[in-house]
């Protein structure tokens, strides 16, 4: 990762490169930011660049201090890779079976770090198991942490330990205190988290804080553009709505498809027109998508209907939904009241519930589409909750 790939965050980036220039690393630092703000990313940058061999530095033509890894020297490649022998990953893991420590991980690490240096502590343990599994950093790996950094190093400048996710640390990081207090020689703790509160107040006592503010909409914006191929006005409203979170932003984009959008509005116009033979062959064609894929859409759905009711209570220019989807929007507030918004909202709510305990999905869409046809009959009186009728 290179300085250069780290999105915005360019005080960040300046203060660090500063310190290792005039050689005052600090030996425990806390990149400590909300979800999507890229402080791992960060740290992958700074742990590639202290153990360049030739960086890269200079002023530009502001005075700013600027500078990045070559990309080209031994140990960048390896830092690239993910396979730096001196660059050590600590971080929250599912004990199963033989899999005891980061380093059984590491090849799902790898491949989420390089495919996903934004992501979250959500999408890193969806990745490796199913289930409501909850991740943590053992004490085993603690002591793991400590053996490997008392060896000497291999080739690097710095031995770095990146530690992500130190929330995830119960009583056994006070394992690491002495070693955050006072490590080998030429060793960096990188510890990246989101949420102070939950670290141990022993760790927060002894790291040099470096706080992360959430990204600018227009940086967020500018990677949907470069990266993503998304059109300015689009790319501008989706880096609105995720708040200042990369990661959120690019699963908007996923959640925004145009195909989403389509779907959605031919389910929709069957209803209206009260077309119960076009319902039905779109309920087969919704049954042939995975179970991930049903669920994907009714979240869709739920978003969507939430900004249909933002519409309806007058504040439209709140509401998150590019142009295609206000004009269709737009269109369903003016059918459906208040009432009958908040029982479709609450049916594609357990819809999500439902697929996810995987129900008989023909029973629930007839019941679904039927529901949503009835709001679309003008003399209809919706009786809430709907699920209450509903025995599966
Ligand atoms: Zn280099």
């Amino acid at each position: 990762m290179f300085f250069s790939q780290v999105i915005g965050q360019d005080r960040i980036k300046q203060q660090l490169i500063r310190a290792v220039e005039e050689g005052r690393v600090s030996h425990a630092q806390l990149f400590l930011g909300p979800e999507g703000c890229g402080n791992l990313a960060m740290a992958l940058a700074f742990a590639q660049y202290i153990n360049c061999e030739n960086r890269q530095t200079g002023t530009d033509s502001n005075g700013k201090v600027t500078g990045d890894s070559c990309g080209k020297c031994p140990s960048c490649i390896k830092a690239q890779k993910v396979i730096h022998p001196d660059i050590h990953y600590t971080f929250p893991f599912v004990k199963i079976e033989d899999k005891e420590l980061c380093a059984d991980w590491m090849k799902e690490w790898r491949e989420f770090v390089l495919q996903t240096p934004y992501g979250t502590y959500n999408d890193w343990i969806e990745n490796i198991t199913e289930g409501n599994k909850q991740g943590n950093i053992t004490a085993k790996e603690c002591l793991e942490i400590l053996r490997k950094l008392s060896l000497k190093n291999y080739e690097g400048i710095y031995k770095v330990q990146i530690l992500w996710m130190p929330e995830f640390l119960d009583k056994e990081g006070n394992r690491l205190l002495k070693m955050l207090e006072e490590p080998p020689d030429n060793t960096v703790f990188l510890l990246v988290a989101n949420d102070s509160e939950q670290i141990l107040n022993t760790i927060m006592s002894r790291v040099q804080i470096v706080k992360f503010a959430r990204l600018a909409d227009e940086d967020v914006a500018q990677v949907l553009e470069r990266d993503h191929q998304q059109p300015h006005n689009q790319a501008v409203k989706i880096a609105q709505m995720a708040g200042g979170n990369l990661q959120e932003a690019i699963r908007l984009l996923d959640i925004h498809e145009d195909a989403n959008t389509a779907m959605i509005r031919e389910w929709m116009e069957a209803c209206y027109r009260q077309q119960v033979k076009q319902l039905f062959a779109w309920n087969d064609k919704f049954l042939k998508l995975g179970r991930e894929q049903q669920k994907m859409f009714f979240q869709y759905c739920l978003h969507f209907f939430r900004e249909v009711m933002l519409i309806q209570a007058g504040a439209g220019q709140l509401a998150k939904l590019t142009d295609a989807e206000l004009k269709t929007a737009q269109g369903l507030g003016q059918v459906l009241g208040v009432e009958k918004l908040m029982g479709i909202i609450e049916l594609f709510d357990k819809s999500i519930y439902f697929v996810e305990r995987n129900v008989n999905g023909k029973i629930m869409m007839t019941y679904v589409s039927v529901t949503l046809l009835k709001q679309f009959q003008k003399n209809y009186q919706p009786t809430r909750p709907f699920y209450d009728r509903w025995a599966l």
